[in-house]
């Protein structure tokens, strides 16, 4: 009877419970998605962008009062938390002359029918000197970054691209009744909430489906969804809601239907990562920041100031470019390096302990048809307890991601078996219709978490994603840890620190919550189709370059040349497969891009959405730098083996050649007779092997135009031992390869079927890594 009694208030208990955070979260359905628009602070920046040798020979001559070492999202927060520390004093009026004086400039220019062109060039040279002004005039903090590679090419462009508070976390805030976890969750969402704001064209609410396969899992995920809204509060994105079986297929038509009972979907946000970190660079460019990239901290410079501890007071630094070796003065350092943390605080003292404990996460990309256009996918259990998601981004589809504790490198890379461990989480949420293959995967990278170590724990997913500021006794001060969503915090923490610690004068508190990033002040919802029609671009052209650089997709737009057709007027793209247009690579050179990886890499994100259409792209991109950056014929070379390493070894194109490779031949007596046949087709004067000259003696026979570069392409995917000639061995380890599924549509296979036989069912997805 006891039992029964406790087991009824139990259920009542339950009950009311649910009923409470169903009817809070009703209350929270009515609520629109309410946004501080009243903090916004939305004055224009200048237009100027200062080229890179200016910042750097500010970089040379000026003291700063604070220079920021690495420029992820981390460091770029820095730069711009300390460069905005002005604004309601000098910035503002600045930023409303500028705002007048272009209005005037624009009437005129009008009235004498000057061209919008030579409008924004006279606006240029105002802001100029209005960039001048603002950097004369004593302002709030004076800025400096080095960075030694490009804006975010660390952790910060490998992310999963997500803008989230943390669905776990707060499901161990919960259960663990950890009130630590749980305020990082508040403020994780907090922070997505004013991401999204300050930067609507690169950010947006995103939906994620829960898939439920067990019945009391429903109100249990659905209480947890819920209170992750409940806990967002005011800066709620959108309400979650729960889904039936039939709903979530129609949605979701991928998913596994076996066991099934209904999913509930909920909302975080969804980002470019890299481009969101540019255009933090740029912006605190723009306010008056010496940022550069390129250019790599190799000491830490101290001096004594009377108490017998020397004190930091600047960096050596090297310009990667031209090899020049200069220091930077500055009253404080700030060490934002990420997974390199401790080698900076190493430069500082060789005996500080170790804080950071770098965890790689690795991410496949797979075709655009294995998730729906916009709906995302968390599987919260993994088989061994880890959390996998599966999103559209970018016309494909990321699956990530692992969690694995690992050194510290410059060069990153996915190893076959956390590939091979992703597709089998996959193969577990999909439908058996979907067929889940190796060949399909078009990229893959990985990233390291910069974890803040606790010496007394191995266990990586134990150490807690927040982060710590660090000061040393030399007053170096260390920002490490935390999360992408939370870099503006991170920030503000941290330059209230250098405020305190290196008695720094700033104008006035923080600034950056609300403030509009590069790009943002002009966009709405709605440009795309003023691009469209003023230019004459492809609606997907268009959406991608108002959805990249928001205003200044305008700047783009007037680089792109005629495409000679019809339709698009104008707008080449660089590979079809991508609404990546010739346009961007020239205007990237003038965002800094020194390059070419930067380009294939973070201005486009080619070589993570389709390593095969990045090395196909590459020639066009380089020429279009070359005739930019005027690189000569041994810089175009040099380039060229650097991209081509780069796709190799940090974007998976190695361990597919090596998983090709490791097939088993195993045919039977008649398909090794037709594999003989197709070979001898091309090798038709009986060498014994396929080179360059047979693929263009082929080609030319059916009348197919296929360029040099093609052509070695074709051949390259094939020749394993790099002899520049295809062996028999090669040939049945690429048909076994492709029998398998772990290649897929491979040109030098379709060039030798034979036109009477029949073919490989497999009209596959545009070639794999
Ligand atoms: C797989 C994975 C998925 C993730 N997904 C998400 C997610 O979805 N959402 C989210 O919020 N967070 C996510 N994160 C976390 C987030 O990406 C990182 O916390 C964030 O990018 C770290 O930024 P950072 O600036 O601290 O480090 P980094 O981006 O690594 O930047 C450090 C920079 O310092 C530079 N540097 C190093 N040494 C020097 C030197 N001597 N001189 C000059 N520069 C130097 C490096 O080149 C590098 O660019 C993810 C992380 C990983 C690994």
């Amino acid at each position: 009877m006891r039992v029964k009694i406790q087991t009824i208030k139990r259920l009542v208990y339950g009950g009311l419970g649910l009923g409470g955070v169903y009817y809070t979260a009703v209350f929270l359905d009515n609520r629109q998605h309410i946004l501080a628009k009243e903090k916004i602070l939305s004055k224009p920046l200048p237009a100027y962008l200062p080229p890179r040798d200016e910042l750097h020979k500010a970089l040379q001559t000026e003291e700063f009062d604070v220079l920021v070492i690495g420029g992820g999202a981390t460091g770029c927060g820095v730069a711009l938390d300390a460069v905005s520390r002005v604004i309601g004093c000098v910035a503002t009026e600045c930023g409303v002359a500028l705002d007048a004086v272009s209005r005037v400039i624009g009437c005129v220019a009008t009235e004498c029918g000057v061209a919008l062109d030579a409008v924004s060039r006279v606006i240029g040279c105002v802001a100029t000197e209005c960039g001048v002004a603002l950097d004369a005039v004593s302002r709030g903090l004076k800025t400096g970054l080095v960075e030694k590679f490009d804006y975010s090419s660390g952790t910060s462009s490998r992310s999963t691209k997500l803008i989230h508070g943390g669905v776990r976390y707060l499901q161990k805030a919960v259960f663990g009744l950890d009130y630590e976890q749980y305020r990082m969750v508040k403020e994780a969402l907090k922070e997505r909430a004013n991401l999204i704001q300050i930067a609507p064209h690169l950010a947006y609410p995103f939906p994620i489906m829960l898939p439920v396969y067990k019945w009391w899992q429903v109100p249990y995920y659905w209480a947890g969804i819920k209170m992750y809204d409940l806990v967002a509060g005011r800066e709620n994105l959108k309400s979650s809601y729960y889904l039936s079986k039939s709903k979530a297929l129609e949605l979701f038509p991928m998913l596994k239907t076996e066991k099934l009972v209904g999913a509930l979907v909920y909302y975080d946000g969804q980002h470019d990562d890299a481009r969101m970190c540019l255009a933090l660079a740029l912006t605190a460019v723009k306010m008056g920041g010496k940022l550069t990239n390129h250019t790599e901290c190799i000491e830490i410079l101290k001096q004594d100031d009377g108490t017998g501890i020397p004190k930091v007071c600047g960096a050596k630094v090297r310009d990667i470019q031209t090899g020049k070796v200069f220091d930077i003065k500055a009253k404080c350092v700030i060490n934002a390096t990420g997974p390199y943390t401790d080698s900076i605080r190493q430069m500082g003292d060789p005996d500080v302990k170790y804080i950071c404990q770098p965890s790689s996460g690795v991410h496949i990309v797979l075709p655009d048809y294995y998730s729906p256009e916009s709906m995302g996918l968390l599987d919260p259990s993994t088989s061994d307890g880890r959390i996998i998601f599966f999103l559209p981004w970018q016309k494909v589809t990321i699956a990530g991601t692992t969690d694995n504790p690992c050194a510290v490198t410059d060069f990153p890379q996915p190893t076959e078996k956390e590939i091979q461990f992703i597709l089998n989480e996959v193969r577990n949420y999909l439908h058996p219709d979907v067929e889940v293959r190796r060949g399909d995967v078009l990229s893959a990278w990985s990233g390291m978490r910069p974890l803040v170590a606790d010496p007394n724990k191995s266990d990586t997913q134990s150490i807690a994603r927040n982060h710590i500021i660090e000061v040393f006794k030399d007053n170096l001060i260390t920002i490490a840890g935390g999360k992408w969503t939370t870099y503006r915090h991170m920030a503000e923490e941290t330059i209230d620190k250098a405020v305190e610690v290196c008695n720094l004068q700033p104008k006035s508190n923080c600034q950056t919550a609300g403030l509009l990033l590069d790009g943002a002040h002009g966009w709405s919802p709605t440009m795309f189709i003023r691009l469209v029609q003023d230019f004459g671009l492809e609606n997907e052209v268009a959406q991608h370059l108002a959805n990249t650089y928001g205003d200044k997709a305008f700047k783009v737009a007037k680089l792109a040349n005629l495409t000679g057709q019809r339709w698009p007027v104008v707008g080449k793209r660089l590979h079809q497969e991508f609404p990546y247009i010739e346009a961007e690579v020239r205007y990237a050179c003038r965002e800094y891009a020194t390059s070419a990886i930067d380009v294939i890499g973070r201005r486009t994100r080619l070589a993570f959405c389709n390593v095969q259409a990045a090395e196909e792209s590459l020639p066009r991109i380089i020429e279009m730098m070359s005739e930019e950056l005027g690189w000569n014929k041994a810089r175009q070379q040099e380039e060229m083996e650097k991209v081509k390493r780069f796709l190799r070894r940090e974007m998976g194109l190695d361990i597919k050649r090596a998983s090709e490779s490791q097939v088993p031949i195993n045919f039977s007596k008649d398909e090794i007779n037709m594999y003989v046949k197709r070979f001898n087709s091309l090798d038709s004067d009986n060498k014994g092997y396929i080179t360059i000259n047979d693929l263009r003696r082929y080609f030319k026979k059916i009348g197919e135009k296929v360029t040099e570069d093609q052509l070695h392409e074709i051949l390259n995917e094939v020749d394993l031992n790099r002899n520049a000639q295809v062996e028999m061995g090669e040939f049945l380890q690429l048909m076994s390869a492709l029998k398998s599924g772990v290649l897929t549509n491979n040109r030098l296979a379709k060039a030798s079927e034979l036109p009477d036989e029949d073919r490989i069912p497999v009209e596959r997805s545009g070639g794999g890594v």
